[in-house]
């Protein structure tokens, strides 16, 4: 049920987010220092698995993740929601598409999860709101930010491709804001034939679908002029830039949002900031030159379903600070996730090396514009490199060269490397460029 209320006090939110601008990293820290502690003194005790904790600094409180979090479900929320009872709810929704709130003023969701574990979250209707609001104020440039407050105007037109549709999604839409909502198992000639039928003025989808769009668009089959295009959900590979670009006469924005939270978004300059005026996020540094890192999130906003210290299953990449003078830390990109991480065995053959996804894209890169798509997947000693190509046999070779360069900076043992054609996509399908599949540690 929607309360004639609820777009004013996403309104709020949005201005009060608009509004919030830290002069740098120190005012920045004791806002956040401000926020934690009263996040740990009021909000983590009434959550039963975290009450021990209770008065202590967050260094203390043990890390957390998903798999925990599932097994513990009823002590990280401070609801006493059991996890049997979510579940269900949240199949039922599932199965009627309904996603209206189904305990009290609370939403349970229901997060894919690409090795098996299903996630199960629990958002309150003050924390939608609050998210709605955040979220658009950090997504929107100013020009449309006007148009949502002119009451005189047509109200934005936002489509929105998702996997599957949450209450948390439709909080979105208002009579200032009309989202159409596209879903990822709809084939992409569907999607043209409705987004030329309601030309949108933000384009919000997974990198892969803003690729196929993009391909769609520079082919003349589907015509549209967003003013704002934004990827969320996938890696947005580096040559899908430029291409989307190009389509749509935009550049690339990114929203880093999770069932974790809202994590990230690209400023104006289009640095791609963390939202650290409302989560904190600890580096757990993977290299000795800390250029990557998996990062811990305590969202200091959030009451219902406590993240603290929770570990991500992502990998960011650092980058130098935006100059548009936000302190909020900024990334060059969300690599993949943690799994993705290719392992091989050094020249010595006494340690494995790790082998970020993106050390891989790059090479992929370095092969030239002969592949126009392709699948990186390690198994024990063995890479099956699929590739979208004229000739998989000539381009086979180019890669080759590429990634026997890649191995000697790398200074590890060349795996064994096998070529094969592209398989058919599958429609709705998280796309993963590069993949460890187990068998080398
Ligand atoms: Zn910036």
């Amino acid at each position: 049920m929607t309360s004639r209320f609820e777009p004013l006090t996403v309104l709020r939110h949005f201005a009060a987010a608009r509004a919030m601008r830290h002069r740098d990293r120190a005012a920045l820290g004791a806002w956040q220092r401000r926020r934690l502690e009263r996040f740990l003194a009021h909000v983590l005790p009434r959550a039963p698995y975290y009450a021990p904790w209770a008065g202590k600094p967050l260094e203390a409180i043990p890390v957390a993740g998903k798999a925990l979090m599932m097994r513990e479900f009823a002590g990280f929320n401070t609801r006493g929601i059991g996890r049997e009872q979510a579940m269900e709810i949240a199949l039922r929704a599932e199965r009627s598409r309904d996603f209206r709130p189904a305990i009290g003023d609370l939403t349970v969701g229901l997060s894919s999860g690409t090795s098996g574990n299903r996630g199960l979250f629990l958002v309150s209707s003050a924390e939608r709101l609050r998210w709605a609001g955040i979220v658009l104020a950090r997504a929107l440039p100013r020009h449309l930010f006007a148009r949502v407050v002119s009451p005189w105007r047509e109200p934005l037109r936002i489509a929105f491709f998702l996997r599957a549709n949450s209450n948390l999604y439709t909080t979105l839409a208002s009579s200032r804001v009309a989202i159409g909502y596209f879903d990822l198992l709809e084939p992409v000639e569907a999607h043209v034939a409705r987004l030329m039928d309601r030309p949108p003025d933000v384009l919000v989808a997974p990198a892969g679908i803003l690729r196929l769009l993009a391909l769609a668009a520079l082919g003349g089959r589907l015509r549209i002029a967003p003013q704002h295009v934004i990827s969320i959900a996938e890696v947005l590979e580096a040559d899908d830039v430029p291409l989307i670009a190009r389509a749509f006469g935009q550049p690339v924005h990114q929203l880093y949002q999770c069932t974790e939270g809202f994590l990230g978004y690209t400023c104006a300059l289009g640095g791609f900031h963390l939202n650290e005026t409302y989560v904190h996020v600890e580096p757990e540094w993977l290299d000795a030159e800390r250029t990557r890192f998996v990062p811990l999130v305590t969202d200091f906003t959030r009451e219902t379903q406590l993240i603290v210290r929770y570990r991500l299953n992502d990998i960011l990449r650092v980058a130098e600070p935006c100059a548009c003078g936000n302190p909020e830390r900024t990334i060059a990109a969300v690599e993949g996730r943690t799994d993705d991480v290719l392992w091989l065995a050094d020249t010595s053959g006494t340690r494995m090396t790790a082998v970020f996804p993106d050390l891989v894209r790059r090479s992929m890169l370095f092969a030239g514009d002969s592949v126009r798509d392709y699948r990186v997947r390690q198994h024990g000693d063995e890479l099956q490199i699929a590739l979208e190509s004229e000739s998989v046999e000539s381009s086979g070779a180019l890669v080759a060269g590429e990634l026997a360069r890649l191995w000697d900076e790398l200074r590890v043992r060349p795996p064994r490397v096998r070529f094969t054609g592209m398989p058919p996509s599958v429609a709705g399908a998280k796309r993963r460029r590069v993949e460890y599949a187990g068998g080398a540690r």
